[in-house]
């Protein structure tokens, strides 16, 4: 491509709102600009960066056995009320009417759609298993977008979702896309993590987060030194599981409660006072500390508490880790100040560190005496905020090291969630109706490409990793007034074309000092300079990456790129 003709509009100057490095450098080097908050357009460069990066994920997809299609970004508010996510979502998903007042969302993620397809077609068991995968932009309205692609409302996800008559089948899947994601992060040239993660609202079973590591990443990670341990430290799981739940507790027991719908009334119910703007509240039902959190944006009064899902117990040796944990908060939910807890475990009448999966709360009934595992699934997780830098890993496999993670994807085993709320059955060998077993998997698509340039600059520039840089070789011709200069420029230009490479050509009538600071912002790893030495038919080469440099005959470039 010509740099004449094409459209580039590099900064000498940060962009004063940009915190972030890939935020500064794609703005600098040309390849983005904002067109609202959180809404970027991709230029001719950002959007070469981009489809390479898609066409790895593509490739790796295609390759794991995935069919690629296409999904409407616009979706029909039915099908957000069937499986509840409709009010479940809160103000991240956008909401929208046609002109006839039909609801409508801009697709956050395509669970309902894609199971809403394959409901009405994928009938038995003999089709099974099937992954399906699209890549397209997708729209959320974030509370703080910020980052540049690292946290936009509308952004690029290659997202999968799998189906299958047995568990059997999703474990097997949930492993080829896995593994397709160790190769995509790798090809793309991203030093990255797949962590253990929490598995959230959804009812659903196992994750892992595929991580970034990089300062300006807003997750913290543990990992092991010398195994594959990782974990996302909001919940970080335990591989030896020496303590078990304490079994012997009061029997549970189910409570009708038919006015108590929201978390005002649950508290009203349980004699505590809520404060205001507070994220997570703590119960104490019998001898138990019940923790119930809250997340995302919502204003704690308008919980319903039929949508509340977590509750944990907590086991802590004395008053000052508590005090810590609760100031600390739970995960990402700021401070909590709950004083009531820290005399609840003052008399150690407090037990466990678990994290229960409350999907069994039924509408009309509270519970009592909660017991983790006999009354819910319950997995056992280690706090690993209160684990040091240096401290044995979980695994027994080296020590434990931090790390700040940019979440670049997720594989998710979601179960029967979607196919119980939306009535999608197949007919199994037996000839009975079962429900779909399903799994998705979601890539940053544009994250991934931001968080390749948090990973590879150097002095204020990016340097692309080979796999995705926009073009493999940046040809400057210096002062193409002179025929020498301009004439082996155009030359070499048609050769490499010729021969494959895509080359970017700087043929325009701008100043040397203009072109090497373009040239630096844009960063393409390898530069070919046609200069003084054009009299000899010779340029120099310079390999960004490496930062090795070579004087080459036009004869021998080819050669010297390979
Ligand atoms: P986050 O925790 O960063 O908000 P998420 O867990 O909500 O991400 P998922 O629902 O798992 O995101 O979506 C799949 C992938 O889409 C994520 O792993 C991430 O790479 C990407 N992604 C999510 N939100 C954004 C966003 N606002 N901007 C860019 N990429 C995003
Ligand atoms: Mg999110
Ligand atoms: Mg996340
Ligand atoms: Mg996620």
């Amino acid at each position: 491509m010509r740099q004449s003709k094409t459209f580039i509009p590099t900064l000498r100057e940060v962009p004063a709102d940009a915190e972030a490095i890939s935020h500064q450098l794609l703005v600098k080097g040309g390849y983005i600009r904002q067109t609202a908050s959180g809404i970027y357009s991709y230029l001719p460069l950002g959007t070469k960066v981009l489809r390479k990066v898609e066409a790895i994920i593509r490739e790796e997809m295609d390759r794991s056995g995935a069919s690629e299609m296409l999904m409407p970004a616009l979706q029909p508010a039915e099908l957000w009320q069937e499986t509840g996510r409709w009010k479940v979502y809160g103000p991240e998903l956008m909401r929208m009417h046609d002109r006839n007042n039909r609801q409508f969302a801009l697709g956050p993620t395509h669970e309902e759609v894609t199971t809403s397809l394959v409901r009405d077609e994928l009938n038995s068991y003999k089709k099974l298993p099937l992954t399906v995968y699209q890549i397209q932009t997708k729209f959320r309205d974030e509370q703080r977008p910020r980052f540049g692609l690292l946290r936009g409302r509308e952004f690029i996800m290659k997202d999968a979702y799998s189906f299958h008559a047995d568990y059997e089948s999703l474990d097997e899947a949930y492993k080829t896309m896995s593994d397709a994601y160790h190769r995509i992060f790798k090809r793309v040239g991203l030093n990255f993590r797949a962590v253990v993660a929490d598995s959230g609202a959804m009812g659903g079973k196992d994750t892992h987060e595929f991580m970034a590591l990089a300062s300006v990443g807003e997750d913290t990670i543990a990992f092991s030194d010398s195994s594959d341990y990782a974990a996302n430290i909001e919940m970080a799981e335990v591989l030896d599981q020496g303590q078990k739940p304490d079994t012997e507790a009061l029997p549970l027991e189910k409570v009708e409660t038919p006015n108590v719908k929201t978390m005002q009334q649950a508290a009203d119910y349980l004699g505590h006072t809520l404060e205001e703007g507070l994220k997570a509240v703590v119960f104490k039902v019998d001898e138990q500390l019940v923790m119930v959190i809250a997340r995302g944006d919502h204003d704690i009064n308008d919980i319903k508490v039929k949508n509340l899902y977590q509750a944990q117990m907590v086991e802590l040796a004395d008053e000052a880790e508590v005090k810590e944990l609760l100031g600390a908060g739970f995960g990402s939910l700021g401070p909590i100040h709950v004083p009531e807890a820290v005399d609840v475990i003052a008399d150690n009448s407090v037990k466990y560190v678990a994290n229960v999966s409350c999907g069994a709360n039924e509408d009309g009934y509270h519970f009592k005496n909660v017991n983790p595992e006999r009354d819910f699934q319950v997995k056992q997780y280690a706090d690993l905020r209160f684990i040091q830098a240096g401290d044995a890993s979980p695994d027994g496999q080296g020590t434990i090291q931090f790390a700040e993670g940019i979440e670049i994807g997720q594989v998710f085993k979601l179960g029967e969630f979607y196919a119980d709320k939306m009535q999608a059955k197949f007919l199994n060998e037996q000839g009975k109706a079962q429900n779909l077993i399903m799994g998705c998997y979601g890539i940053g698509v544009s994250r991934t490409l931001a968080a390749a340039v948090e990973q590879h600059s150097k002095d204020g520039a990016v340097i692309w990793p080979k796999a995705i840089s926009p073009f493999q070789v940046h040809l400057i011709s210096l002062n193409p007034k002179k025929d020498e200069q301009r004439e082996l420029a155009d030359r070499l230009y048609e050769r490499l074309l010729e021969a494959g490479v895509d080359v970017l050509y700087d043929d325009r009538k701008e100043r040397a000092g203009v072109k090497f600071a373009d040239s630096d912002l844009i960063g393409i790893p390898v530069r070919v300079t046609v200069g003084k030495l054009a009299a000899n038919g010779e340029v120099e080469v310079k390999f960004r990456d490496t930062e090795q440099e070579a004087i080459s005959h036009e004869n021998d470039l080819l050669d010297q790129l390979a």
